[in-house]
């Protein structure tokens, strides 16, 4: 995938001044020419490349850090930390509210992946538990209905739409009565788009603000335009109360991260990326949890709010796992709850360590997972509740038992290892940064 390729050279260069036997001046100039070098390859703006390198060089003196003190785990957050910055604009995203209909009303260009958007958010609101629908206000695009009433029917998402309406006004109102005589609690609603950034556009999507006067504006934009994602946004931004971006197609192209960071030049908190063309493909967008995927750092927020979506866990299970007693056993339910999940290339992101494990490449997800469960099956009650520790004649049993490799019964006491460290009080994402690069 193009942004691994990107994360790569970063967490390379990243690797190379961990492993370099002095740090000076020349390390650290040659790290941040690699950095600026991927960021540029990824279209993010040479003026923010620039500051960021400023940033990074005003928390770097060399000359004033004490003997004794770890240079190249300082450095390595502080490139983390300054990552995290370019792509956080700093507002809080705006989030629905339980007991009345919350309207989000979708602008954007045409074929930015506005529609697709509108039935992701939906069904992934839908299977959050809230009472969702939607509205198609579209009716300048010839099959806008259709597509979105398709979507509808197979999302199973209750749908408002006309096509004998040639009033994007009225279907909007229309349609947001409807469902808000019904109790619906989410409402969203997809407007028209053009192919340029046309008067007629604009005024269009005013006058549905005013008519509907949406809770939230979601602003889509293809990741395609890059950096030019600025103006765009800019342009959006001053003729309705953009309030939240989601940037689709960040599958298939190199310019994610000037579109990421360009976004968030504007101040507008992306909520979520378009990850492909289904319906399961939007994910939530964090910039830290962004930048340790990038980096092969894993995402355990990710992945607990992802489990937490699919099994509302047990208070005592999480509770148990917070404060550092992570066991095999709590390995294997979650094993069980991911492998129902897919897809698992998605999911193996978020484990630390585990995207750069060439066996998880190219589809091989799903195996590794279920070898690993076959190694859980054949461990003992006692092993999986942590009652009997890992040792090496243990390792060697199960490993037989399983008719799998004992090097994976160590990668896999491995792994439990860093979930054990992860879910204890304290740790989280921040620590991932600390672990890169293997921790000097
Ligand atoms: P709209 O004109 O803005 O409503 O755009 P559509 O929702 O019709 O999407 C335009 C095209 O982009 C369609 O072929 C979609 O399948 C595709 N698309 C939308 N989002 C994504 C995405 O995240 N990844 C990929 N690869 N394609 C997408």
């Amino acid at each position: 995938m193009v942004l691994a390729d990107w994360g790569n050279q970063i967490s390379s260069a990243l690797a190379a001044m961990s492993n370099s036997t002095i740090i000076n001046e020349e390390t650290i100039n040659h790290l941040l020419k690699e950095v600026g070098n991927a960021l540029s390859r990824a279209d993010v703006s040479m003026s923010l490349i620039i500051k960021m390198r400023k940033n990074i060089q005003a928390q770097i003196k060399l000359d004033q850090m004490a003997a004794g003190l770890n240079k190249r785990r300082i450095i390595r957050k502080v490139v983390f930390d300054e990552l995290i910055k370019l792509l956080d604009p700093g507002v809080t995203p705006w989030k629905p509210t339980k007991g009345k209909s919350n309207i989000i009303m979708f602008v954007g260009l045409q074929g930015a992946g506005k529609t697709t958007s509108v039935t992701k958010l939906a069904h992934f609101y839908k299977r959050k538990g809230w009472n969702t629908a939607m509205v198609c206000a579209d009716t300048f695009r010839a099959g806008a209905f259709a597509q979105l009433q398709h979507n509808a029917t197979k999302a199973k998402i209750p749908f408002y739409g006309s096509e004998s309406e040639k009033d994007p006004v009225a279907a909007a109102k229309k349609g947001v009565e409807i469902f808000r005589k019904e109790g619906a609690e989410i409402i969203i609603v997809d407007t028209s788009g053009r192919h340029k950034q046309e008067s007629e556009l604009f005024k269009e999507m005013s006058e549905i603000e005013t008519v509907i006067q949406p809770d939230n504006v979601i602003f889509v934009m293809d990741s395609s335009i890059g950096q030019a994602a600025y103006d765009q946004a800019m342009a959006f931004k001053t003729s309705v109360k953009v309030g939240s971006v989601i940037i689709t197609k960040m599958d298939g192209n190199s310019k994610g991260g000037g579109a990421i960071s360009a976004v968030a030049a504007t101040q507008s908190p992306i909520i979520f990326i378009g990850s492909g063309e289904h319906i399961p493909d939007l994910e939530i967008f964090n910039p830290t949890s962004f930048v340790s995927k990038l980096l092969g750092l894993g995402d355990v927020n990710g992945m607990v709010e992802m489990i937490q979506d699919v099994v509302p866990p047990d208070p005592n299970a999480w509770k148990e796992m917070s404060e550092g007693n992570f066991t095999f056993r709590n390995m294997k339910q979650q094993f069980q709850q991911i492998m129902n999940m897919g897809p698992i290339e998605k999911i193996v992101q978020m484990f630390p360590g585990m995207s750069n494990m060439p066996m998880l490449q190219g589809g091989e997800g799903n195996l590794k997972l279920k070898a690993y469960m076959t190694i859980l099956d054949s461990m003992t009650d006692d092993e999986l509740d942590g009652k009997k520790q890992m040792n090496p004649s243990r390792m060697l049993r199960i490993a037989r038992g399983s008719g799998r490799h004992p090097r994976e019964v160590g990668e896999l006491t491995e792994q439990k290892k860093m979930f054990e460290k992860m879910f204890k009080k304290g740790g989280g994402l921040s620590n991932l940064a600390n672990m890169a690069g293997g921790g000097k």
